[in-house]
Order: C-alpha cells, then structure tokens, then sequence
C-alpha cells in the first residue's frame, strides 16, 4: 500500500464517469519497473462517486459514513482513514488494467515503450 495518501473533500473536479460531484479524491505515490527496467515513479488519483462507487464492501462503508456523517471531525477521523484505506485496497485490486494502461500510456509519452 501506499505510504502517504492525500485526500481532498473539497474543490473536487467531477467525476470522470457520471460527471456528477464526487465524495472525495485520493491522490497516491506509486512506482513501477520500465522495459529497461527502471524505477518509474508518479501519482494516482481515484475518486469516490456515489453515482459510480456503489455495490463493494468498502465503497459501500466509505459512501455509509459520508451519509450519516458529512462533516469530518475528530470523532470519526480514524473510521474514516480506516475506510479509505480499505477502500483504496479494494480499487487498486479493481483497477489494476487501468494502471497498466496507465502506465504503457506514460512509457508512451516518454518514449520508453
Ligand atoms: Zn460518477
């Protein structure tokens, strides 16, 4: 998992998918082998729609809090870096084609593929 993870509740772009509002944004470091192999390093972002995000475990329990808790406070801080974390594990075992295309696209545009 990712060492250092910010997340945005406000000021948010809309969604890629539905172009609604989305709950929150999650902005991480990764890294990856190029075909020479060496270290690429970049960020990812994903974001959470209630729209698009419904129906997993841990997007359901992130989209549970924002609807009973809508501000953040020092009541529930933890649950909720607890729920994203869980949630961000469960994108990333979802999105790992879009990585990849992510990252073949980034090779691309370095001249590296
Ligand atoms: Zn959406």
């Amino acid at each position: 998992m990712p060492q250092e993870i910010e997340i945005a509740v406000a000021d948010l772009p809309d969604c890629r998918r539905c172009t609604a509002a989305p709950l929150l944004t999650a902005r991480f470091p990764y890294s990856w082998q190029n075909a020479r192999d060496e270290k690429v390093t970049g960020f990812r972002e994903v974001m959470l729609c209630q729209q698009c995000d419904r129906g997993t475990p841990a997007a359901d329990a992130l989209l549970a809090l924002f609807a009973v808790d809508s501000q953040l406070d020092l009541a529930n801080v933890e649950t909720f870096a607890t729920l994203v974390r869980t949630w961000l594990e469960e994108t990333q075992e979802r999105t790992v084609d879009l990585q990849l295309l992510d990252m073949e696209w980034d090779q691309w545009q370095r001249g590296n593929l």
